[in-house]
C-alpha cells in the first residue's frame, strides 16, 4: 500500500480559540478511509483543509506529487468533495441536474458527457430514477447523487463528511458498499461519529479527539489486538459508580433492564467478570478512554 495523501503537522486553530487541529499527522494509502470521531473532534476542519476550502495555521499536506496547501488548483481538479449536506434542487430531474454538473466541471462534448452521466448513474444505482425530481429522493438516494457530482471529473481524492446521518440501515449499507467500491481505485476519506461506518468495508482508520490522532489503524488488526482485554460484567445501575473506581470501565449499554459494563483489563479482572468478543466499539472506547494509542500504531 503507497501513501498517496501525507498530512503533517497539520494545525488550525479558529479566531475564537477552537483549537480544531493540533499537529495532526497522518497517512492514507489507496482505499477506504474511515475518519472517526465525535462531533467537535476536527473532522470538518480536517475535510474542508483537505479539500482546499479552508487554511490551516501550519502543516503541509501533499496528494501524490502535489502539494495541496499550495496548488489548490491542480487538487480541485482530482477532487471529489460531498459535504455533510449536499444541497439539492428539489425541482432538478437527476440526470438534468447531473448533466448540468457536468458543464461546470468543463465536459463540453456532448457525447462524452452523455457517456458520464449515464455510468455514474448507473453505478451510483439512480439510473432507473433518472427522470424523477430530487425533492422526490430518499435521504440515499440524495447522497448517492451526491457520490454522482463528487466523481464528476474521477477524482483521485473522495472526500465524504458525515454522509450517513438520516440514512436507513439497508440505505447506509449500500452507501457505504459504494464508497468501498471506490475506495479501490482512489483515496475515499469517510470521516463519521458512527463506529459502525467504520466497518470491515475501511481498510484503514484513525481516531480523533480533540484535535489530535489517537489511534492509526487496520480496523480488524485493531479489533484483534483486543483480544483478552475486554471484559463484560452485568450488573445494576446503581453498581456503576463503585465499578468505575476499581475498574476501566470504557462503555456500558442496557440490556433487559440490567446495565451490561465493558471494562479493559489487560488481564482477568476478577469474580463476576466474563471475557468479551472485542468489537471495533471496544476499540473506539477504549482509545477515547486513553487505555489504546499511538503506541499501538500499526505500520502500513
Ligand atoms: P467535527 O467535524 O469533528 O464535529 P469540527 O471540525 O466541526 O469538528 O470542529 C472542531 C472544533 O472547532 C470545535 O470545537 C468547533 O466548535 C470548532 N469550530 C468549527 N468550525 C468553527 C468555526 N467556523 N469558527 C469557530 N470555531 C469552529
Amino acid at each position: 500500500m503507497s501513501a498517496v495523501l501525507t498530512i503533517t503537522r497539520l494545525s488550525k486553530t479558529y479566531p475564537g480559540g477552537a483549537r480544531a487541529l493540533r499537529g495532526v499527522d497522518l497517512t492514507v494509502p489507496n482505499g477506504l478511509f474511515g475518519l472517526l470521531g465525535p462531533n467537535g473532534a476536527g473532522k470538518s476542519t480536517l475535510m474542508r483543509i483537505l479539500a482546499t476550502l479552508q487554511e490551516p495555521d501550519s502543516g503541509s499536506v501533499r496528494l501524490g506529487d502535489i502539494d495541496v496547501l499550495h496548488d489548490k488548483d491542480a487538487v480541485r481538479q482530482t477532487l471529489g468533495y460531498l459535504p455533510q449536506e449536499f444541497g439539492v434542487y428539489p425541482k432538478s430531474r437527476a440526470e438534468e441536474l447531473l448533466d448540468h454538473f457536468a458543464i461546470l466541471k468543463g465536459l463540453a462534448g456532448k457525447g462524452e458527457r452523455r457517456d458520464t452521466v449515464e455510468a455514474l448513474l448507473r453505478r451510483t444505482n439512480l439510473w432507473d430514477v433518472r427522470r424523477q425530481r430530487l425533492g422526490g429522493f430518499s435521504g440515499g438516494m440524495k447522497q448517492r447523487f451526491g457520490v454522482a457530482v463528487a466523481l464528476l471529473g474521477n477524482p483521485k481524492l473522495l472526500i465524504v463528511d458525515e454522509p450517513t446521518a438520516g440514512l436507513d440501515p439497508a440505505e447506509r449499507l449500500r452507501f457505504l458498499n459504494l464508497l468501498s467500491e471506490l475506495g479501490e481505485n482512489s483515496v475515499v476519506i469517510l470521516s463519521t461519529h458512527i463506529v459502525e461506518d467504520v466497518s470491515e468495508l475501511c481498510s484503514r482508520m484513525a481516531i480523533i479527539d480533540a484535535g489530535e490522532i489517537l489511534l492509526e489503524a487496520e480496523p480488524l488488526r485493531a479489533v484483534a489486538d483486543l483480544a483478552g482485554h475486554i471484559w463484560r460484567k452485568t450488573i445494576d445501575k446503581a453498581e456503576l459508580p463503585g465499578l468505575e473506581r476499581t475498574h476501566r470501565v470504557i462503555s456500558t449499554k442496557l440490556l433487559a433492564g440490567r446495565t451490561v459494563a465493558h471494562v479493559y483489563h489487560p488481564e482477568a479482572p476478577g469474580a463476576g467478570f466474563e471475557p468479551a468478543v472485542p468489537d471495533l466499539e471496544d476499540v473506539y472506547f477504549s482509545t477515547m478512554a486513553g487505555h489504546v494509542g499511538r503506541r499501538q500504531i500499526q505500520a502500513l
